[in-house]
């Protein structure tokens, strides 16, 4: 296995700038690329922003922060990524993250790493249509990646040992804390936290409680983020995705059901903060 200097990501949208920002800062070379024409550049801007902050309250230099910067190349084609890692971070689909990978697999070395950041998908499934399924797992950061400090380093059934043990080596490397898991539906946070959505969603539908009631109780209790505000951080399309997929895993599992005020919110088009509404209307707030 060579060692690991650059970094692939493949998705520059919520999850893929912030891990994209981890490993820049970290000192790792950083190609981003989305299948949206522009969007890298827009991600890369936005990381800068991100940063300018961090500089602005002391807790990096100026420097520190060009260097940062410096570090990650917007990639206008996928071919870019022939990286020693690539880190997928798309929608929450199996047959597209399939497809991607397939692709990935003629473009890197039989070396390369490939992870998934997916956060319910099987890890064994999505390697079984790849030719060297041995160096792929799941590498599932926390949203805001940037902030959170645990990763989920997955173990897919065909996912080698020394893969799992560099994969959470380089972990630490990003400042956080790798825990690994067998590949399991939502693996371990997203498995546990599913039903402080679904619950949040039943007093709803029951009109038990109203939105702010439920996040602001719940922060009383020390949750840091109530479930609605989550749902709108996360992405309701995203988190409606996820729902869905650990249901089905679980075979119709009646906790792990989806609400259909989360269906509603997706056709809606009110994701949450990235379109400015969701459960809380972001231009107000
Ligand atoms: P997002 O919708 O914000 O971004 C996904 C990006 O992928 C978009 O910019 C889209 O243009 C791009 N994309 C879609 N298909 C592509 C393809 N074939 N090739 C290249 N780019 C493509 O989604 P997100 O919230 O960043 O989630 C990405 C992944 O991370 C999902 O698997 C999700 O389950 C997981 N995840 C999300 C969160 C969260 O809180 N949002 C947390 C942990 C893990």
């Amino acid at each position: 296995m060579p060692d690991i200097k650059h970094i692939g990501i493949v998705g520059a949208g919520t999850m893929g700038r912030g891990i994209a920002q981890v490993f820049a800062q970290a000192g790792f070379e950083v190609s981003l690329y989305d299948v949206m024409p522009g969007l890298p550049e827009k991600a890369k801007r936005e990381i800068e922003q991100a940063l300018q902050a961090l500089v602005a309250k002391q807790k990096i230099t100026d420097r520190e922060m060009q260097d940062a910067l410096n570090r990650i190349l917007p990639a206008g084609r996928l071919e870019e990524l022939n990286a020693d890692l690539v880190v997928e971070a798309i929608a929450e689909d199996g047959p597209l993250k399939k497809d991607l990978f397939q692709k990935l697999e003629n473009i890197v070395t039989p070396d390369t790493i490939l992870a998934t950041n997916t956060s319910s998908l099987s890890v064994t499934e999505l390697s079984s249509v790849l030719k060297y399924p041995h160096r792929f797992a799941g590498l599932h950061f926390f949203n805001p990646a940037p902030l959170m400090k645990l990763v989920e380093v997955v173990r897919g059934a065909l996912t080698s040992e020394t893969v799992v043990l560099q994969l959470s080596e380089l972990v630490k490397k990003l400042s956080k804390y790798p825990v690994t898991a067998h590949d399991s539906p939502g693996f371990i946070v997203n498995r546990v936290a599913r039903p402080y959505y679904t619950e949040a969603l039943k007093l709803l539908e029951e009109q038990v409680a109203s939105i702010e009631t439920v996040d602001r109780l719940m922060r009383a209790t020390g949750f840091k983020m109530g479930p609605f505000e989550l749902m709108d951080l996360i992405g309701n399309d995203v988190n409606y995705v996820v729902t869905r997929s650990v249901y089905e895993a679980f075979a119709g599992e009646p906790r792990f059901r989806p609400s259909r005020i989360q269906e509603q919110k997706v056709k809606s088009g009110h994701l949450g903060r990235k379109s400015g509404k969701g459960f809380y209307d972001y231009d107000k707030k």
